[in-house]
């Protein structure tokens, strides 16, 4: 199967990411949105100005009847490909008005919904070089078309926002659905179904500058006011006349005076997660609106989604990236197993906190590369020295590592500290920023016990450290130890 993607906007875009944007935005490439049944619901602006169409002989319209049916025979193979999750790249003619038929390079990607189905298809036309347009042959852009434009620009944007926070993500989108709709006010709710209070809530800068908004007002219950229509109706709901509404229940005290509002529901697996509204444009709502802001709000969902499960990813994941041994997390897990086991059976446990001597000066030296690269292989050396199946050597930070050595007394645990020592100073990595050996040398600090019920095993690593801070103070590249 081809790269099929959660969001496909980001591939094509970001695959050669500046050279695309920049391609957005000054829109060489005819970029279009064409859903299941073949008919087109977004286009760029260069769409528009290549073939000279309006927005209304374009959008919502099928691609037969855009172009003609032999351009839309030699696409619609490929296009089926796409809609079943395919990337799909293709050279066909099309009938350009200046030079007649021409080749130019399309491009399919599957685009995802929010329950992870492919319902439409970007396609992006790359526009033949041969052509020359002379700035007459431009129709007068519809506005309608810049809209679109825009808002291709807002899906594009949000698909790349990876780094950004949840809080941004829904920020972003909120704005962007007031921009793109020509909203004055707008609100995104997450919500748990059936429950009470609203998980998070999130006003438009508008609605912030122009009221004080208290905190709570927005329950969800039977009284909700209309911005709760379109969690029950489960669908986009238009109110363009928000005044002559009958059983319309008022306005808390301070509210903003709501005069056309529109609101989509975000579903997941059939519950509505969240509703986003927008309300106040001068004009009527209208189809298109609901179109943007449903597209909008699910990939939203979908972007989402994907961080928490990153999130959650990382979480749980046992690795440390850098140098592949065992993570903190994990090391804590152990260490506290271990101490609740030898507790039980009254056997000793050790720990060995070790530090990498001067490795700032390491890295000042040699770059962070060049201290990447030594971290893996101290890592790799202190990994070497476990030899038996209970013990466990971590990253416990940094340049910090940690072993834990079940059935295990001080002297073997001293034994173990200097032995990973030795093997260190001996892979001679060259230091010249350290002052106490022409070679990468660590210190370790050793604690060891039986357990007993009146210590716990986070004691023991704070006895671990207290050696090391003592092993550092006498000079470094040594091993000190203290009994628990
Ligand atoms: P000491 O001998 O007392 O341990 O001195 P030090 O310089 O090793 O200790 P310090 O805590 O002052 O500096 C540790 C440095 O380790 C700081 C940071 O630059 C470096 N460091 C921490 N994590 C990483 C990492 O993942 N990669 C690299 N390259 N450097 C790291
Ligand atoms: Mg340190
Ligand atoms: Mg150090």
């Amino acid at each position: 199967m081809g790269a099929l993607r959660i969001f496909t906007l980001q591939k094509p875009f970001v695959h050669n990411s500046d050279e695309v944007q920049g391609t957005f935005q000054i829109t060489e490439a005819l970029i279009t949105v064409i859903d299941k049944n073949h008919v087109y619901c977004m286009a760029n602006t260069a769409f528009f100005k290549r073939w000279g169409f309006t927005f209304d002989q374009v959008i919502g319209c099928p691609i037969e009847k855009v172009f003609d049916s032999q351009t839309y025979t030699r696409m619609k193979p490929h296009l089926d490909r796409c809609l079943k999750g395919e990337s799909v790249a293709f050279e066909m003619p099309f009938d350009y008005p200046e030079i007649g038929l021409t080749d130019a390079l399309v491009r399919l990607d599957p685009v995802l919904n929010s329950e992870g189905k492919i319902d439409h298809a970007v396609s992006m036309v790359s526009d033949t070089p041969k052509i020359k347009i002379t700035a007459d042959t431009y129709q007068q852009i519809d506005p309608q078309a810049e809209a679109n434009n825009a808002f291709l620009q807002s899906l594009l944007t949000l698909s790349q926002m990876s780094e950004a926070s949840d809080q941004e993500v829904k920020e972003y989108t909120l704005e962007a659905a007031v921009q793109l709709t020509k909203s004055r006010i707008g609100y995104l709710h997450f919500i748990r179904e059936g429950k009470k209070p609203i998980e998070t809530i999130t006003w438009s800068k508008d609605v912030l500058k122009q009221c004080n908004v208290q905190e709570g007002t927005h329950a969800l219950t039977d009284q909700a006011g209309i911005w709760a229509a379109s969690i029950k109706k489960r669908q986009a709901v238009i109110h363009n006349d928000v005044e002559s509404m009958n059983h319309k229940i008022g306005y808390p005290e301070g509210h903003l005076n709501v005069r056309r509002h529109m609101s989509v529901p975000v579903l997941d697996k059939e519950k509505v997660v969240a509703v986003v509204g927008v309300g106040n444009k001068t004009a009527p709502y209208d189809r298109f609106d609901v179109d943007r802001l449903t597209l909008l709000i699910n990939n939203m969902s979908v972007i989402l989604k994907r961080q928490q499960a990153e999130r959650a990813l990382k979480r749980y994941s046992m690795e440390d990236g850098l140098t592949g041994l065992a993570n903190r997390r994990i090391f804590d897990i152990v260490l506290r197993n271990e101490w609740k086991r030898a507790l039980r059976d009254q056997n000793p446990l050790s720990v060995i906190m070790m530090d990498i001597d001067f490795f700032k000066a390491y890295n000042d030296i040699y770059g962070h590369q060049g201290g990447d690269d030594c971290l893996r292989q101290v890592a790799r050396c202190l990994r070497k020295n476990i030899r038996r199946a209970g013990d466990l050597v971590a990253r416990y930070g940094g340049e910090e590592f940690v072993a834990v050595l079940p059935n295990t007394d001080l002297d073997g645990a001293i034994k173990v500290a200097d032995a990973m020592r030795d093997s260190v100073l001996h892979i001679k990595i060259r230091h010249k920023g350290s002052n106490v050996h022409e070679n990468v040398s660590i210190s370790a600090g050793v604690a060891s016990s039986v357990p007993n019920r009146e210590k716990s095993s986070s004691d023991m690593l704070k006895i671990a450290d207290k050696a090391l801070y003592k092993a550092k103070n006498d000079g470094r590249n040594r091993t000190e130890w203290l009994a628990h």
